[in-house]
């Protein structure tokens, strides 16, 4: 297939070209977006042929389902059968934004975009693109992340070119993403709202608004039995293809960690990198060192985690050590990646 790929202006995208790639989700097919938390892959959410061809574009088992995204409040109630009197209350303050809510759905959505259970994850994106994208595509755009399944997500329209160049009919470049980090879920088909992904909008920020909140146990407990709740989770993602491993500790004793383990590697002729900050990475000593972004601003190391990922792959480096970024507002979200990313491989020193 050959793929069309255009820019649009983050702030004034071109109707026309809109208009275009929502008449292909209309009929059928696929278009990749920018969204403020990373690029989308929609195709339209209450046809169950294009949810099909999602899974197929990504490789994703057609167990793990898709989040529909909507562009008004009004567009919910067709989706759903029941919007808890909380939830409404989450979506005034926090939509449209980086969170995904979790409700019964109605008879309108195909088991096919819902990987077969009786819940859908509805979000409402703020980026201007998306939010005409889903106007002019009819409403409904169900949307994974725009990667092959198992890689980092796309924060730029390169990433996403890489991986699905040839398997979509459009892919709209629009720079690179805000956030960096895909939106917060939460459920609410349980009477206690449960955090089934964290992101940008963290746990005290949705306690404000709910009260008690829930942090699914799947994601607090690793290397146990229990499952997470949302299908994703459960899955190996973001893995780059050398071992990463996390170092954590305070920053001296890490800095000499990884040194050290570089050192090591590098005399039984392994080729290795680190993922440090601004403020630590003329202290390491490896062949290639990169900087994820600052402590002083923890929004750019999200931003930069899967690019960062991403860059290691064509280094070609045969291990990986990065520090632990358990930051005040984002650490949540940020180590959540991360932990995955490295197969829960941390070190404490
Ligand atoms: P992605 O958009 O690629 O980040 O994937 C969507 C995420 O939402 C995956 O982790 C899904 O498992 C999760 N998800 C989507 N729908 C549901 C649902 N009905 N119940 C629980 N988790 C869901
Ligand atoms: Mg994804």
């Amino acid at each position: 297939m050959n793929t069309i790929i255009q820019k649009v202006e983050k702030e004034h995208p071109d109707e026309t070209v809109l208009k275009q790639a929502g008449e292909i989700l209309k009929s059928g097919g696929l278009v990749a977006f920018p969204t403020e938390t990373v690029y989308g892959l929609g195709g339209d959410g209450l046809n169950a042929r294009s949810s099909e061809k999602i899974y197929a574009a990504k490789g994703r088992p057609s167990d793990n389902p898709l989040i529909i995204h909507i562009s008004d409040m009004e567009s919910l109630d067709r989706i759903v059968s029941y919007v808890p009197e909380k939830a409404r209350k989450l979506a005034e303050k926090y939509w449209p934004g980086p969170l995904t809510m979790i409700f019964q759905k109605s008879e309108e959505v195909p088991l096919e975009t819902t990987g077969g259970l009786d819940s859908v994850a509805v979000r409402m994106p703020s980026h201007k693109t998306a939010r005409m994208l889903i106007r002019y595509g009819g409403g409904y755009v169900a949307a994974p992340s725009a990667n092959t399944s198992g890689r980092p997500s796309p924060t730029k329209a390169s990433h996403v070119i890489e991986d699905l160049n040839g398997k979509v009919e459009m892919i709209l470049d629009g720079g690179e993403v805000g956030i960096g980090l895909e939106s917060t879920i939460v459920d609410f088909t349980e009477e206690i709202p449960v955090i089934l992904r964290p992101g940008y909008i963290n746990q005290e920020m949705l306690e404000e608004v709910l009260g008690q909140v829930r942090m699914d146990k799947g994601l607090l407990i690793t290397d146990t039995g229990i499952r997470p709740k949302a299908p994703g989770m459960k899955y190996r993602h973001y893995a780059p293809k050398a071992q990463l491993t996390i170092i954590e500790g305070n920053t001296e004793a890490v800095v000499q960690e990884i040194n050290r383990r570089c050192q090591d590697g590098e005399a039984a002729g392994l080729r290795a990198g680190v993922i440090g900050t601004d403020e630590t990475v003329s202290a390491y000593h490896a062949q290639v060192v990169k900087s994820i972004g600052t402590r002083q601003d923890e929004e750019s190391i999200a931003r930069h985690l899967f690019g960062i990922l991403r860059e290691f792959d064509e280094e070609k480096v045969d291990m990986i050590f990065s520090e632990s970024f358990e930051t005040p507002r984002m650490g949540q979200a940020i180590m959540n990646r991360l932990l995955k990313a490295a197969g829960h491989h941390i070190i404490k020193v």
